[in-house]
């Protein structure tokens, strides 16, 4: 099979990197072995400001709503975090302080919502919280086993029962100003959040769950459907194993399901996340890129790895496949011409286009402004 770019890891990067060369006119393809850390992303892009025009084109035709404002936004624990360019369900406020009175309101049985940690971190700020778990008839055979009473669950029953949930607060309400409700609306309907916020006479704040992240899986299906709308083929499940280079020149990639089928490209695009997504592993000597045996950059000693206090930052964070100034990806001190690697397999190695998010995103728009200026 023959594609322009083959792209190595369906995350962030890869999916951003498809769609911009889909658009451009590209036959490309995306190879995803598993899931990604947008399945567990808070909804804010880390190290974004306001995206720039053609990534807020790329978003807005994925479907996917975002705002940006200087600040702090809620954590799932009542504390604060500096804010970022977010998606639109994700309240940003200039300071911590953003109520006076809170209104909590959890599912009862749904015990991936920390609604007491929440009001403890909240009362820390001064703000005075009440919880409420709300019985709802619809959430009843979830409830009768805890593994199914999980965020992505409640989220596809919310997105038919939302105005259900918005006359219960009503009635709820006393004097508080705001409502904190868990993120678990607008899995396939994107207005959800906004009719809620609609309904409901008080500021509405939606906090984290434990993962999976609905706001995540929601971006991560809008950018799928996007790339395959613009006529992508994406290889869900399948994994790249191995790789024909030749001087220099990567030819084709091996993958698990394909068999004897290579997939060749004029480019390649390595997104296959870092140590969580299992683009880099490690074993007790050393760390490795397993698909093309890239170089990475590491300590040399293990006990350089880690901190031993675990609060510290963490070396090993920041190790990451080592590539030359245009991202191309580095083999036995050899660049190889035609890939490029991007997102969080760069480690820390590229501080100058930021962390996480905006790393991903930010690298792979570079690989293809690149890939397009030599097609
Ligand atoms: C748990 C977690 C939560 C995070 N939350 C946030 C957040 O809220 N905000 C933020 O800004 N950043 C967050 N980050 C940082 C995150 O790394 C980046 O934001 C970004 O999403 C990374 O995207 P990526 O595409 O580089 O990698 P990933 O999202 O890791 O995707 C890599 C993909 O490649 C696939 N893959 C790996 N090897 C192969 C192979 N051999 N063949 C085929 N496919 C393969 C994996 O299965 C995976 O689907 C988080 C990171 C983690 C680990």
């Amino acid at each position: 099979m023959k594609f322009n770019t083959v792209i190595i890891g369906g995350g962030l990067a890869g999916l951003v990197a498809g769609i911009s060369l889909q658009k451009a006119g590209q036959n490309t393809a995306i190879i995803s072995s598993g899931q990604n850390a947008l399945h567990f992303f808070s909804g804010t892009f880390e190290s974004m400001e306001e995206p720039s025009q053609q990534l807020a084109e790329l978003f807005s035709e994925a479907g996917i709503r975002t705002h940006y404002q200087a600040g702090v936004r809620l954590m799932p624990l009542g504390t604060f975090r500096p804010a970022a360019l977010s998606l639109e369900d994700i309240s940003l406020f200039p300071t911590s302080h953003f109520g006076k009175k809170v209104l909590i309101v959890n599912f009862l049985g749904y015990h991936d919502f920390f609604s007491s940690f929440l009001a403890e971190g909240l009362e820390k700020q001064g703000m005075s919280c009440r919880i409420h778990q709300l019985k709802l008839a619809q959430l009843e055979w979830l409830e009768q086993s805890p593994s199914e009473m999980r965020s992505v669950q409640i989220a596809r029953i919310m997105d038919r029962i939302w105005d259900v949930v918005v006359q219960e607060v009503r009635v709820l309400l006393k004097d508080e100003d705001t409502v904190v409700l868990p993120q678990v609306f607008g899995l396939q309907d994107i207005s959800v959040p906004g009719r809620i916020r609609q309904g409901i006479p008080a500021q509405v704040v939606f906090a984290g769950t434990l993962p999976p992240s609905v706001p995540g899986i929601r971006t991560q299906m809008l950018l799928k459907r996007r790339y395959e709308l613009l006529g992508g083929t994406y290889l869900a499940g399948d994994e790249a194993t191995g790789a024909h280079v030749h001087e220099g020149v990567v030819h084709s990639i091996v993958t698990k399901n394909l068999d004897s089928h290579f997939l060749e490209a004029g480019h390649f695009i390595l997104a296959s996340g870092g140590f969580f997504s299992k683009g880099l592993r490690s074993n007790p000597f050393q760390i490795q890129e397993p698909v093309f045996g890239l170089d990475v950059v590491q300590a040399a000693d293990r006990s350089d790895w880690y901190q031993p206090d675990f609060m510290q930052e963490q070396p090993y964070m920041s190790f990451g496949v080592q590539t030359d100034a245009q991202l191309h990806a580095v083999r036995d001190g050899q660049a190889l011409k035609n890939l490029f690697a991007v997102g969080s397999i760069l480690g820390g190695t590229r501080p100058e286009m930021g962390t996480a998010a905006g790393l991903a995103i930010r690298s792979a728009l570079a690989a293809v402004d690149q890939i397009l200026r030599r097609s």
